[in-house]
């Protein structure tokens, strides 16, 4: 490993690091941290702390850190077979390997895997389909594309508009046209609190039904959703939403992207999370869990309903005129096939589903009762803590004073990362799905003592 003293200066002076404030990392006023190595659930960084990452990276390490299995897969597929394109019929053991598995875990009704690097590309890779896929059947009216508030589909173009988190669409011109935005399943954040969990399901049903009719049905093309609410607050629908949704959806020809790349292949304690809310969807992003984050790999899974369609697309048109270089890229692909034959191995889904649970009742024992807490919420290893100032009205703090930001930080004080949810003040939690039941307490009473610190 490179051990140079001179790595911090050559961080500030070179680095354009990803979602950070620029100009207070230039100055010097936003810590670095430069991490050296991972295991299980814990990394270290160059100033000889351990932590334990109770959000798995960017809740993507999900067999966890370290794992020897997957770390020869791809060194061996490196050594073998760095590389070779997926163009015009080819592919390798391992891309070809890893569509079959994913096929084989996938919700019914789905046909093929088009694998990408990350699960940005995987979308806008979903929304040119899906363009194609409506041009092909004669309707180039149909192609606006539904997302939710708060939800999070990446930070491209298309996948930024989509996106509906003002922090990055800000002076960026998104988002782009072509793109809608309906409620939030945030049943925690309603207006009424008096409202039913089915009332207020029929009224987010409402309130698409009302959208779809101001656009035109003709002119709506598809509806993408994350099964649970991530990257916007970690929130799982409430009861029913998503069948109530995918009637409305049936009815007007909309189709479904369910964007699985937080919940696909273990995350909820189900392999996917179409499945665990009954959702039927047309196209599945996956990425982050797809490779445990070992090696960059993304696919978007294409249902048969959509696959036919885009066949005739091409004996009318020639070969799709779609590729990355490095789509199904050898060594990402073996690093998936290693992940998932892992997961198996180790029943790493229903692991998920157990210790979940084991979290989010140590993080109701530790917190349930602390007037600042207004929301302990879950499914699976997904799970939030939100903070509220009062909690029966469940009033928001002030944006200004960063009290997530702020427990945030006394939580990695005492060796733990959570994530400071980039809206609201929630505290987001998805370590790897290894996590033993002493490091949720540790998760847990840590969180507890970090909350008194800051709001007493
Ligand atoms: N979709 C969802 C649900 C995500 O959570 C993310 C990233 O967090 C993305 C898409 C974008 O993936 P990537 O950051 O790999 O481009």
């Amino acid at each position: 490993m490179l051990k140079n003293t001179q790595l911090e200066d050559w961080d500030r002076e070179n680095f354009f690091h990803p979602s950070t404030h620029l100009a207070e990392f230039a100055r010097g006023n936003l810590a670095q941290r430069v991490i050296t190595t991972a295991s299980g659930c814990h990394i270290e960084d160059s100033a000889g702390n351990r932590l334990l990452d109770g959000f798995a990276g960017l809740y993507c390490v999900n067999v966890g850190y370290g794992r020897p299995e997957i770390a020869d897969a791809i060194a061996a597929q490196a050594r073998e077979l760095a590389y070779y394109h997926a163009y015009v019929g080819h592919g390798t053991e391992a891309s070809i390997t890893l569509s079959k598995m994913i096929l084989d875990r996938a919700p019914e009704g789905m046909s093929k895997v088009y694998f990408g690097l990350g699960g940005s590309d995987a979308n806008e890779t979903n929304v040119k389909l899906v363009w194609y896929y409506n041009n092909i059947r004669g309707l180039p009216e149909k192609k606006k594309i539904i997302s939710r508030w708060r939800g999070y589909h990446g930070s491209g173009l298309m996948t930024g508009s989509l996106t509906g988190l003002e922090a990055f669409q800000k002076k960026f011109d998104l988002p782009l046209d072509r793109v809608l935005h309906t409620d939030a399943p945030y049943y925690f954040r309603r207006k009424d609190l008096d409202q039913s969990e089915a009332d207020f399901v029929a009224q987010c049903v409402a309130s698409l039904e009302e959208l779809i009719a101001r656009e035109g049905a003709d002119t709506i093309a598809a509806f993408i959703g994350e099964p649970a609410l991530g990257t916007g607050g970690l929130v799982p629908p409430p009861a029913g939403y998503w069948p109530a949704i995918q009637e409305v959806l049936d009815r007007h020809d909309i189709l479904l992207i369910a964007d699985e790349v937080v919940t696909g292949f273990g995350r909820l304690g189900s392999m996917f999370g179409s499945d665990h809310y009954g959702m039927r969807p047309d196209l599945i992003t996956i990425a982050k869990g797809l490779t445990s984050a070992y090696a960059p790999l993304s696919g978007s899974i294409v249902g048969d309903k959509m696959w036919k369609v885009l066949e005739q697309g091409t004996d009318e048109n020639g070969p799709i005129g779609h590729g990355w270089t490095y789509s199904a890229h050898p060594i990402g692909a073996a690093a998936g096939v290693a992940n998932l034959k892992l997961i198996d191995e180790l029943d790493l889904v229903s692991t998920a589903g157990k210790v979940g649970a084991y979290l989010k009742g140590a993080l109701n024992d530790a917190l349930g009762d602390h007037a600042n807490v207004g929301d302990i919420r879950g499914e699976g290893l997904l799970c939030a803590v939100e903070l509220v100032e009062d909690r029966d009205s469940r009033s928001f703090f002030d944006p200004k004073k960063g009290v997530g930001a702020a427990v945030n930080a006394a939580l990695l004080s005492r060796g733990v990362i959570s994530r400071a949810m980039p809206q609201g003040d929630i505290l987001g939690f998805a370590p790897p799905f290894c996590l033993s039941e002493s490091e949720a307490d540790e998760i847990a009473g840590k969180l507890a003592e970090a909350v008194r610190e800051v709001l007493g």
